[in-house]
């Protein structure tokens, strides 16, 4: 058991960087020629990938694929094809809504604009199944209130059918209805690692485990992966008792989730943000203190949502050090963690505490804590959300 630990600690070593490996060790930050760079809030793509961009409707993603390229290109050619554009005259004239009050959700990529015109100014682009509140309809456009701000959105790319989550595995991306804002929430690791590696990034060319074991309490011997799914289905519970949706990455711990499995469903379910909790290590066992993680403004794949994801970093990691007293050591912008390269809507990690700690492992350990974590962690989504 000792022996096993310390060549546990060992592999510890090497992930420390990143603190319990979060499955993405620490690599060399590639600038991939695919990269993109946002110039503005509205999300037009300047750039490497301009000349074969659409640029009005461009997702600010930094990280498009072919195939999201080709969804793109659709929605701008609906959107510009002339039997869609509004007439000139019908611009001028006032568009006359109905009142609704009804929760619609995004069919595809489509732009959110200040006004009901294609003349107007694009507040952002929203990405497909993000839902929004209807308060009023016309023919071609809804007028929509989003974070408490209206905007407006070409009808048709609107339906107030609810989007199936897909399942890519059996008890992977479980549903829950709970209320109009989607949380999904990822307990780190699984029970059994998988070695087998994956692009670090949308098209990287850096290759990295799919996902790593995550580290071991020093004093309890407690796996991380069962930590981080305790604390995760605690926050499930808490979210919709406070009348989110969420959508669980896993629910048990033998599952087969890589990186980049997990980052796909939050993507594919259009989530207004995601968590990943997880237990943090060091070769110095007197290292102590929750730690908040995102990407860096200059993420290559990423970097368009650094704002919002520095913000839910922030409020998440200061709800759970409330809630738990743990020491604030701040947030970590770091481009190396394949979970968040991938990811396209706001999300961050948490890093509850040191495993390598006794102390910390213990009270980790204990459901006092990881209710407490739990709590804060739902507060500081309380505070990002501004519930
Ligand atoms: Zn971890």
């Amino acid at each position: 058991m000792k022996k096993k630990l310390a060549v546990l600690l060992t592999g510890i070593l090497l992930l420390a960087a990143v603190g319990c490996g979060n499955a993405d060790s620490a690599g060399t930050k590639t600038a991939d020629s695919t990269k993109q760079t946002e110039t503005e809030a509205g999300g037009t793509i300047s750039g490497a990938g301009a000349a074969t961009q659409p640029v009005t409707t461009s997702e600010p993603s930094g990280e498009t694929t072919a195939a999201e390229t080709t969804a793109q290109t659709e929605t701008t050619a609906a959107e510009t094809t002339p039997a869609e554009t509004t007439p000139p005259e019908t611009t001028a004239a006032p568009v006359v809504f109905q009142d609704v009050d009804e929760t619609v959700y995004v069919t595809d990529r489509v732009n959110l604009r200040t006004a009901p015109s294609l003349d107007s100014e694009i507040k952002e682009v929203l990405s497909k199944n993000v839902s929004l509140k209807r308060t009023g309809t016309s023919e071609e456009w809804s007028r929509v209130v989003l974070n408490g701000e209206e905007g407006f959105v070409s009808a048709k790319y609107l339906t107030t059918e609810k989007p199936k989550v897909s399942e890519n595995q059996s008890g992977t991306g479980i549903y829950h209805e709970g209320g109009d804002i989607l949380v999904v929430i990822d307990a780190g690791h699984q029970s059994k690692q998988m070695t087998d590696k994956e692009p670090n990034g949308p098209g990287s060319s850096t290759m990295k485990a799919k996902v790593a074991s995550g580290t071991e309490g020093v004093s309890t011997g407690n796996e991380e992966y069962k930590i981080n799914l305790k604390v995760a289905l605690l926050l499930r519970d808490e979210l919709l008792s406070r009348g989110y949706s969420v959508i669980m990455t896993r629910e048990t711990n033998d599952v087969k989730l890589s990186n980049v499995d997990r980052a796909q469903i939050a993507n594919e379910a259009g989530a207004d943000a995601m968590v990943r909790i997880h237990c943090n290590s060091s070769e110095k066992s007197s290292v102590k203190g929750a730690l908040g993680i995102c990407q860096s403004a200059d993420n290559p794949y990423c970097g368009d949502i650094y704002k919002k994801c520095l913000k839910l970093t922030k409020a998440v990691l200061n709800g759970h050090c409330e809630a738990t007293g743990r020491k604030n050591t701040g947030v970590w912008e770091t481009d190396t963690m394949t979970g968040t390269n991938w990811c396209e809507v706001p999300n961050t990690i948490i890093e509850m505490g040191y495993m390598s700690n006794p102390d910390e492992d213990e009270r980790m350990g204990t459901e006092e804590f990881q209710r407490q974590a739990a709590i804060g962690i739902a507060d500081g989504l309380d505070d990002y959300f501004g519930r």
